[in-house]
């Protein structure tokens, strides 16, 4: 039985044009080179591996991808306490029209990563999606891309996020450099910086010191750091008042993880996609600042012959209970229904009861997408997402159930979009 501790369900929202897409392939690229090889490859690989996507064909159209992240990383390598994540990467889309879809979506992702173009910050759809993810309690933290373009201006963001939308943004990061000199980071915790190798494509990144014009700024913004996650801790604004300095890089993370995680702050972080260059931090700290399938509250739904509530544990002894939220026709395996497991454990090959046509249909192969492949898996636990064929009838929303424990967890309204016809 997997740990759900290390497992990741988070999505991506952005207004469209932003870099979503091009975070998303940057994402995969480097978590399937760390997969395959252990580590991170130099530029030579990067081709090789861009090739296999191409013939294979990337999935990240999928309504959820699957990938492993060895946590934490550093210079671009595993270290040795590094443990493997699991993350499914759910798509949340980009244009205003499928709000609908981005409900759906909200409902079976645990935590998002909201991303911004450093040019354009909070656009029209950023302020749709950070709605309905207050709506829904949704942890996140802000990225802002495209600091390599002209007009790039990363505080301006955080300013926005704060202003535009009503949340405690809070730098982890300053950028080193700007625009087509943008080099890289500096990480307000561990006081280091971080700048991304241009020859191996932002493969693999080194420390350097704080540059000597940046300290006053980085002092400033560290202060301003600890003091706004210490707000949410007792003990830790003692030690802030006290001595500051005594306060230790692991207790800044679990700060902020806990401010993050109750959205009491939106911990920011800057890169570009494009140029591959922050998207490593990103990923650390979604594995220490986003929730897990058990850090989140349990499932309720409501029994369909009483109409009484019943809790469900993210626990695989419980019994099985999922969510459909998207429905895809694949061109090599057919229809596709992907769901999230909220409780139990579902085996390829058995039956579910599908809740709202009272029909048992039997799942025949049960599906997680990879960037360069499809794996069919023998089973899918609690908290996990993966795709399931053989469905003779199901729609989005349906609740896909363990017969003797009957179970409907759509509590929201999810309507169909409306195709209108002229
Ligand atoms: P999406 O609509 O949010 O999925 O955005 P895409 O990933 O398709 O990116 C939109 C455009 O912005 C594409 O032309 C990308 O090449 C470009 N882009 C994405 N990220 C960056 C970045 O970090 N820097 C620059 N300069 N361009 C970027």
């Amino acid at each position: 039985m997997a740990d759900l501790k290390f497992q990741r369900n988070f999505g991506i929202a952005a207004h469209i044009d932003a870099g979503k897409t091009t975070t998303t392939e940057r994402i995969l690229r480097y978590t399937g080179m760390i997969h395959r090889t252990g580590e991170v490859h130099d530029g030579g690989a990067t081709t090789d591996w861009m090739e296999q996507e191409k013939e294979r064909g990337i999935t990240i159209t999928s309504a959820a991808v699957s990938c492993q992240w060895q946590f934490p990383t550093v210079l671009g390598t595993p270290n040795a306490d590094s443990k493997k994540y699991y993350f499914n990467i759910i798509d949340t889309p980009g244009h205003v029209d499928f709000t609908v879809e981005v409900e759906r979506s909200m409902r079976v992702l645990d935590g998002l990563i909201a991303l911004f173009s450093a040019v354009d910050g909070v656009e029209p759809q950023s302020e749709t999606v950070w709605r309905q993810a207050n709506r829904y309690g949704v942890p996140r933290i802000g990225f802002v891309n495209k600091m390599d373009r002209s007009g790039a201006d990363f505080l301006n963001v955080v300013k926005q996020v704060r202003e535009m939308l009503g949340s405690k943004a809070v730098p982890l990061q300053l950028p080193i450099g700007a625009e087509d000199n943008f080099l890289g980071v500096v990480d307000l915790i561990t006081l280091k910086g971080i700048i991304w190798d241009a020859e191996t494509e932002g493969m693999t990144y080194k420390e350097v010191p704080i540059p000597a014009d940046m300290v006053d700024e980085v002092n400033d913004w560290r202060a301003q750091l600890v003091e706004a996650v210490a707000e949410y801790d007792d003990q830790l604004m003692e030690k802030f008042f006290e001595d500051p300095n005594s306060i230790s890089e692991d207790e800044i993370h679990a700060a902020v993880r806990k401010a993050t995680l109750d959205l009491s702050i939106v911990p920011m972080m800057c890169g570009s996609s494009f140029k591959n260059k922050g998207v490593q931090t990103a990923l650390d700290a979604v594995c220490r600042y986003l929730p897990s399938p058990v850090d989140i509250p349990d499932t309720v739904g409501t029994d369909p012959n009483t109409g009484a509530e019943i809790t469900r544990k993210a626990d695989v002894k419980e019994p099985f209970a999922a969510l459909a939220f998207k429905i895809m026709t694949d061109p090599f395996v057919g229809r596709l229904a992907f769901f999230r497991c909220y409780s139990g454990r579902l085996d390829a090959g058995s039956y579910v009861l599908n809740v709202r046509s009272g029909k048992k249909e039997r799942i025949s192969r049960i599906m997680k997408m990879f960037a360069n492949k499809q794996n069919p898996v023998d089973f899918i636990e609690a908290g996990d997402i993966a795709a399931a064929v053989g469905f003779k009838e199901i729609k989005t929303g349906d609740t896909l159930s363990d017969e003797a424990h009957p179970i409907t967890l759509e509590n929201m309204f999810i309507p169909e979009p409306v195709i209108a016809i002229a």
